[in-house]
């Protein structure tokens, strides 16, 4: 499993490293909020470690910020003992657990242990349709042999069709799954983004899979 941990006391940090390492975890150190969004967005962790007090960017903002930018691994929050209110929007916010500050090492192990049975739970293998592959755990879009490079949304959207695939979604159901609450635009934004998905999985000669059902919105399926 790779974590990464966010958290800017260094003496923590680099204790918790030395731990996971021991036991055979693969650790990243951020000890910021804003290099915490960069790392977890370019490699693929299945837990990152974020406390809530950092400087700059909170834990909180960076958990919402993470999930709005399609990040699916799991996010264990650190929080003050006894703030309830932090452990509630944590929650809220998109985080899978929390451990309260002072913790000791080993029900920190605990936590992780449960949340990476979650990961095996969750890992039901990639999604197919056709010769199109999602496979969500390693972040990565195949045609056949082709590799798809997407941009989070992108992704997101994807993903989205490939779990509903063979189902026509109208851009509304499409636009409540995939863009976040903050976003107050139209549903045409869709259709923009439909465009560019189009674009980078159906290259010329390639048999279509993203149909446009008319006056209904969008279906992703093989060609009969
Ligand atoms: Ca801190």
């Amino acid at each position: 499993m790779r974590i990464l941990i966010v958290e800017d006391e260094v003496a923590l940090a680099e204790t918790l490293r030395r731990g996971l390492t021991e036991e055979h975890y693969v650790v990243d150190i951020v000890t910021n909020g804003r290099d915490a969004l960069d790392y977890a967005l370019a490699a693929p962790y299945d837990v990152i470690i974020l406390d809530i007090m950092l400087p700059g960017m909170d834990g909180l903002t960076v958990c919402r910020r993470l999930r709005e930018a399609g990040f699916t691994g799991h996010i264990l929050m650190l929080t003050a003992l006894g703030d309830v209110d932090d452990r509630v929007h944590g929650l809220d916010s998109g985080a899978d657990d929390y451990l309260t500050k002072p913790f000791a090492f080993k029900e920190l192990l605990a936590r992780l242990r449960a949340l990476s049975r979650r990961v095996r739970e969750m890992q039901v293998g990639p999604l197919r349709v056709g010769d199109l592959v999602l496979d969500e755990t390693r972040h990565e879009v195949r045609r056949g042999n082709r590799v798809i490079e997407l941009s989070p949304l992108e992704f997101r959207l994807l993903r989205c069709l490939m779990r509903h695939a063979r189902q026509v979604l109208s851009r509304d159901a499409i636009l409540s799954q995939v863009w976040s609450f903050d976003y107050a635009g139209g549903s045409n934004v869709v259709d923009v983004y439909i465009r560019y998905l189009r674009h980078k999985i159906e290259t010329p000669g390639e048999p279509k899979l993203l149909h446009t059902v008319r006056g209904v919105g969008y279906k992703l399926a093989e060609t009969e």
